[in-house]
């Protein structure tokens, strides 16, 4: 069965500005702004612009898009917090992980030896995200 796309979730509301998030990177297509949740430090998400629900209903070129935005990210996340490697993932619907219903990607930079944060755990401290914002925002400008 295929679930309609719902445009009241919260990145939809991020998106159309009704809240607040701590944004990274921005450009026609894509977003990325850092989890409130995070498994980890520098812990952030990509979405499209273009509505979709999931990866099987969204636009090719949209995820095109967002892939493009996801390396560059990434680069500036691993460069941002000196990582020695990156966690990319995405979940498809409730049974895969998924509670947002707008399609993101998450970056987790990643350290030797240290374990990875639970799914959803504690809100993080809104001066604490916007200092790794403006982290991986100073990256991006380096790059
Ligand atoms: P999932 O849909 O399971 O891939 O995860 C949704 C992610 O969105 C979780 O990691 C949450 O911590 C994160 N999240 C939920 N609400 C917000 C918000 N308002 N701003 C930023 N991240 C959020």
């Amino acid at each position: 069965m295929t679930v309609a796309y719902d445009p009241q979730n919260i990145f939809a509301k991020i998106l159309r500005g009704e809240i607040p998030a701590q944004k990274v990177y921005e450009d026609d297509h894509t977003l990325a702004f850092m989890d409130v949740m995070p498994q980890g430090e520098g812990h952030t998400l990509v979405i499209p612009k273009a509505p979709a629900r999931g990866l099987l209903d969204a636009d090719p070129a949209s995820l095109a898009a967002v892939a493009a935005t996801v390396q560059r990210v990434a680069r500036a996340v691993k460069a941002a917090f000196a990582a020695d490697g990156l966690t990319v993932f995405q979940y498809n619907e409730p049974a895969g992980g998924q509670t947002v219903f707008h399609l993101h990607v998450h970056i987790l930079p990643r350290f030797d030896g240290v374990v990875l944060g639970r799914h959803t755990g504690g809100m993080a401290d809104q001066g604490v995200l916007a200092d790794h914002a403006a982290r991986i925002r100073a990256a991006l400008e380096a790059a």
